[in-house]
Order: C-alpha cells, then structure tokens, then sequence
C-alpha cells in the first residue's frame, strides 16, 4: 500500500488514524533494532537514533517520531531522540541512461518521461546511527 497517494487522495479522520497506525509499527521495529544492537540494560545511553527514509516510503517523519517518543516514554528509552533524514527518490533510465532525482515520486525519468526505469533509491528506511552516551567509570 502508497501510504503517501492515499493521504492525498483522502484526507479522512479515519484514514489518518491508519496512518499513524502505520508509522506507530514502524517506530516498535526501530525499538526491536536497537534492542538487537544495544540490549536493554544499556538503554539509558542512547541519546539518539538516526533514521534514514525514503522520499516515497509512505512514511510521515513527523508522525514516527510522535509514535517513537510515545512508545519510548515509558521505557530507558526516554531520552533517545529520532533523528530522520530524507533519502531522495532517484531512478535509472534505461531508455536515455541518465539519473534523475524525482521529487513528486512518479516513476518516470525526469528528463526524457520513459517508464522504462529501476529504482535506486527512495522507498526504504534504514537504522543508520544509535548514538551513546560516554559512561563515566566511576572507581
Ligand atoms: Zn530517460
């Protein structure tokens, strides 16, 4: 499902809350990556999470880091702040063999409007930085 096409196409109460639903699932796996990394013990030196999305990933940054703080706030977590940065929407042209960055998120070339295209970019999202806090020995 294009989350983001259905946001715009329908901008209903009830379809919101499904969206956040959405980025609510998203936020609990980003909380099952660190766990992986960083098991809970260790939870109350992350001071950051770095996330990167994609442009078409149909997910709204803000509405993930809503969902992150409120399922974190009751955890060591508390004061590990998401972090998102964009990852562009860049496709392959096999007809002109040029790339192009595309903003509106149509898979088409930006320069010659073949569909004839591969994606490179745009519709992932990757943990990319957990980021400690120094532990002071204490001795
Ligand atoms: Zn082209």
């Amino acid at each position: 499902m294009r989350v983001g096409t259905f946001l715009a196409l329908y901008n209903s109460d009830s379809l919101r809350k499904c969206i956040v639903m959405h980025e609510l699932s998203i936020a609990q796996n980003i909380v099952e990556i660190i766990q992986q990394r960083i098991p809970e013990p260790g939870w109350k030196q992350v001071t950051a999470v770095r996330v990167k999305i994609g442009a078409v990933a149909g997910i709204v940054p803000d509405s993930l880091k809503f969902s992150f703080q409120a399922i974190t706030a009751e955890s060591a977590l508390c004061n590990a702040r998401l972090i998102t940065e964009q990852i562009p929407f860049r496709v392959h042209c096999r007809t002109c063999n040029t790339t192009t960055e595309n903003e509106d998120g149509f898979s088409m070339c930006g320069e010659c409007e073949s569909t004839d295209i591969q994606v490179l970019s745009g519709t992932e999202l990757h943990v990319v930085e957990i980021e400690l806090e120094e532990t002071e020995q204490v001795l």
